[in-house]
């Protein structure tokens, strides 16, 4: 069973108010620096400085425990990911993600175990060959000597061992006892260390693991001199407050860092690993897109929205947010796979506006309806306008782009004619355009005066014939896909 909530809360009542702050344009409240010692007096072992005090406005005030400001990256869409059903990667598909997570800023890929076929083999060795410039690599083995043994020949510079330490699979999987589990676990270790490599020392299904047998494991391992120790929601049914209450709990009885892999199953991925950050993990396991057994883990688009808004500049400083787009688009194709419309950043309404009320405020200040804002990650926002729900205020923005000549009381009667006819069918882009162009020519020739709706469709209809008459008509474009919607740019909405 996950474990008790037997620790009251580290940070007082836990519900700080929000301050309301522009995250775009104004400077952030100071907050005070936190004290990175964990609760057992030592230091985490966490290499990088505390950066406490760059904190994003939405975020709580820092606690002693708290490392969203602290912590590093395990990107294991060469190791998890590979286990997505789609997946099948080349090594020449594996080097391109490698060098593009390592221009991104990851601080470790992980690998595929070695052990887990020649090819693999030969495909951590490649990428240990690489010579990549700032990613350190790791594959992720059974605790087993001859894994062990094969991964420290591969010339990576850690290894992530793990082993299933709840019941179920104990009894289903390995069928060992704890007593051989620590055996081994202590041989693995020593025989890892012995080489001059990182390890990692993780349980497999943490959280339906018995408490007492895990801590014990743990602190065993930690006294060894194990450089993390892993927590795992395997199977995906950790909520943020078992996380929360684990993490913490542990954090109590080791000094080494703690790596935390989170299951999508229930959808809370992200959120565990957020709670596991604030109660003093220092690692968190990503895939690009999520990607991996079953639905996957918390995806690395999506721990970055996370963690931008706990402190930008943090994250920033660390990562080409840019590069995210290209990372994923790069791991979709090799899947098969769509990004999704509804992505973290960058799914293709990630930053799209609709409603007339939403589009007003987002033209007037951006920090009205954004949490992110889309230039950090080389982004752009879109003001989808035609559609029924349109307000005036978005097509006056449209009016003065394609540089226009209407009053307010013009663009809004132009206004209820996009309405009319989106109550019919959606407007694409190109659609708008020709309404206000035509509404335009019709005013300033005469031919047409405000309310006159009769003669504005007149002038539409005949404006369309000459159009569909002539040789060189484009294809119209009638689906409103992202291309044809608004670009507000940031010079419009500055
Ligand atoms: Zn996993």
């Amino acid at each position: 069973m996950c474990p008790p909530a037997d620790v009251p809360p580290a940070n007082g009542n836990g519900h700080e108010e929000m301050v309301l702050v522009d995250t775009h344009e104004t400077a952030r409240p100071a907050i005070p620096p936190a004290n990175q010692t964990a609760p057992n007096g030592s230091s985490n072992g966490h290499s990088h400085p505390p950066t406490n005090k760059a904190k994003g406005p939405y975020s709580r005030a820092s606690d002693f425990l708290s490392n969203t400001s602290n912590w590093k990256i395990i990107e294991s869409t060469l190791r998890e990911g590979e286990q997505f059903a789609n997946a099948f990667f080349t090594l020449e598909t594996k080097i391109k993600i490698a060098k593009m997570l390592d221009d991104f800023g990851v601080e470790y890929i992980e690998l595929t175990s070695p052990a887990a076929s020649p090819e693999s083999r030969a495909h951590c060795e490649a990428i240990c060959k690489l010579g990549l410039k700032k990613t350190k690599i790791l594959t992720h083995i059974r605790c087993h000597m001859d894994d062990a043994r094969l991964a420290v020949e591969t010339g990576v510079d850690g290894v992530d061992v793990v082993i299933g330490t709840s019941s179920f699979l104990r009894e289903h999987s390995h069928g060992k006892d704890m007593a051989w589990i620590t055996k081994t676990a202590i041989e693995v270790i020593e025989f890892v260390k012995s080489k001059g490599i990182e390890i990692r020392f993780s349980s497999e299904d943490s959280f339906r693991s018995e408490l007492p047998d895990l801590l014990s494991i743990y602190r065993t391992v930690d006294k060894i001199g194990v450089n993390r120790v892993g927590v795992a929601d395997t199977v995906g049914c950790a909520d943020p407050r078992q996380v929360y209450d684990l993490v913490r709990t542990l954090r109590g009885v080791v000094s080494c860092d703690i790596e935390t892999h989170f299951h999508n199953d229930t959808g809370c991925a992200i959120a565990n690993a957020y709670a596991a950050l604030e109660a003093g993990a220092t690692h968190i396991d990503t895939s690009v897109l999520g990607i991996g057994e079953r639905n996957g883990i918390t995806p690395l688009g999506g721990l970055i929205a996370r963690m931008m808004v706990a402190d930008p500049d943090y994250v920033k400083a660390k990562y080409n947010l840019p590069m995210l787009r290209e990372i994923e688009n790069l791991v979709a194709e090799a899947v098969e796979i769509q990004v999704p419309f509804n992505n973290y950043i960058t799914g293709f309404c990630a930053f799209t506006h609709k409603a007339g009320i939403h589009a007003k405020a987002i033209l007037a200040n951006p920090s009205t309806y954004e949490i992110l804002n889309p230039s950090d990650f080389g982004m752009t926002r879109y003001v989808s306008i035609g559609h029924r729900l349109t307000g005036w205020n978005a097509v006056k923005s449209r009016v003065e782009q394609l540089n226009l000549n209407l009053n307010d009381e013009q663009v809004k009667d132009a206004t209820a004619k996009i309405k009319e006819l989106a109550d019919v069918r959606t407007q694409s882009m190109e659609d708008v355009d020709m309404i206000l162009r035509v509404y335009h020519t019709g005013i300033h020739s005469g031919d047409l005066k405000v309310g006159q709706s009769a003669v504005l469709d007149r002038l539409l209809e005949k404006h369309i014939a000459s159009r569909d008459s002539s040789p060189d008509r484009r294809e119209k474009d009638v689906n409103g896909t992202p291309a044809k919607r608004q670009r507000v740019d940031e010079a419009t909405t500055a």
